[in-house]
């Protein structure tokens, strides 16, 4: 057989590289080398199910990741709590290290790597044919896109619908060599949306606010001090920030800005192309089941191109109704989760997302 392409090489897209790997096939990886931003994210602990699965559990070393030892919020109302035991014991990852080490388990000479962009996908009768970025074009018996956000291979027979517009304004502060601190995140609820807060390895602290694009106030994706100013305010992130001595070292520098809005789709599979990670779907970070769903659906998504290579048309039919399943109950625990706090229900960002039903139309959220 040919060779599968993978396009994007992420979480998800060196997760499908690696499935067809260990599934004897030698697939193509295109992807431009572009720096993954460090954020600081949390990695469910359904993770680790996953990793074995790809024969990666070492990857879960101690320079990639923090054991969570808690999750506190403060959301419904103005008390700061602890999450029962259960919750939050994922893992802090150092993002750009966990990817570099996946990176080196793969590259081992059972792929091919073609390190530019992938610029237009093209269905043909017995495959897909790809053109990158130095005008050179590809063919291959089916095709894994993996690009991200930027969702390359989907038109409108994807039926991508946005739900939100919420961004991120993000930072990576440096703990001071005196702060001490737990492995534990804080999300605390305010009237713009909410802050998270949240430890990676090496001594860092992620902090971020998450609300909707047309609701930064002037100047704050700019101004570090506007930005740190706006945590000045809360219940439980400003005693946090002061005791870990990171108040003036939040505002020295402006927030980077990520987009972060929710988008479903209808279809995964066109053809034989499957897309994967947040390529297929992305959801609200507030859930922090991105990563794990990256990793899943890459998975999943080599186990369908292999089938569809092969000329068998329905291959990915369970994968496709398993993610448009999981996509629709992730949509429901984060609607409920933005339902179950009432202190800010006459602002904006917390109107939008006063969901009656999943059918509601979106543009419902936005009057
Ligand atoms: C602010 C923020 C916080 C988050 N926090 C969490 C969290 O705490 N926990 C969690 O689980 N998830 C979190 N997420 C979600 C998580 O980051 C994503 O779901 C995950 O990174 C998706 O991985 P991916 O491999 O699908 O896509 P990406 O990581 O975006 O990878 C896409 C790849 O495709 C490549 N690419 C793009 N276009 C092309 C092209 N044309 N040709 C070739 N290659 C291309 C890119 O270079 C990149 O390598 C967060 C997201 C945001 C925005």
């Amino acid at each position: 057989m040919d060779r599968i392409a993978v396009v994007g090489a992420g979480v998800a897209g060196l997760a499908a590289a690696r499935r067809l790997v260990l599934a004897g096939h030698r697939p193509v990886l295109i992807a431009p080398d572009i720096a993954v931003p460090n954020r600081g994210e949390t990695l469910s602990p359904k993770a680790a199910t996953l990793l074995e699965a790809l024969q990666w559990p070492h990857l879960l070393d101690a320079d990639s990741t923090l054991l969570g030892e808690g999750r506190f919020s403060v959301w419904g109302d103005a008390t700061l709590r602890k999450a029962p035991d259960h919750v939050g014991l994922g893992y802090h990852l150092d993002r750009a290290q966990f990817e570099r080490l996946m990176r080196t388990a793969l590259f081992t000479g059972e792929l091919e790597r073609v390190r530019t962009g992938v610029t237009a996908i093209a269905h043909r009768p017995d495959g897909v044919e790809l053109t990158l970025a130095d005008r050179a074009v590809i063919s291959a018996p089916a095709v894994i896109d993996c690009t991200g956000r930027a969702a390359l291979s989907s038109g409108e027979a994807a039926q991508r619908r946005r739900l939100d517009r919420l961004i991120a304004a993000w930072r990576v502060l440096d703990l001071p060599d005196d702060a001490e601190t737990v492995p534990a995140t804080l999300v605390e609820a305010v009237e713009l949306g909410w802050w998270y807060m949240s430890p990676l390895p090496g001594r860092r602290m992620m902090l971020g606010l998450f609300t909707d694009s047309d609701l930064v106030p002037t100047g704050v994706a700019r101004d570090g001090v506007r930005w740190a100013g706006l945590a000045a305010g809360t219940i439980a992130i400003a005693p946090r920030l002061a005791s870990l001595g990171l108040e003036a070292s939040a505002a020295e520098t402006p927030p980077a800005i990520a987009p972060a809005a929710s988008i479903t789709v209808g279809r995964l599979i066109e053809g034989r192309i499957v897309r994967a990670g947040d390529a297929a779907a992305t959801l609200d970070p507030i859930g922090a089941n991105g990563l794990a769903t990256a990793l899943w659906s890459g998975t999943q998504a080599a186990g369908a191109a292999l089938g569809l290579a092969e000329g068998h048309a329905d291959a990915g039919a369970a994968y496709e109704r398993d993610y448009l399943q999981g996509v629709a109950h992730q949509l429901a625990t984060q609607n409920a989760m933005y339902a179950s706090e009432p202190r800010f229900a006459a602002a904006p960002f917390w109107r939008r997302r006063q969901i009656k039903s999943p059918e509601t139309d979106h543009k419902e959220r936005f009057t």
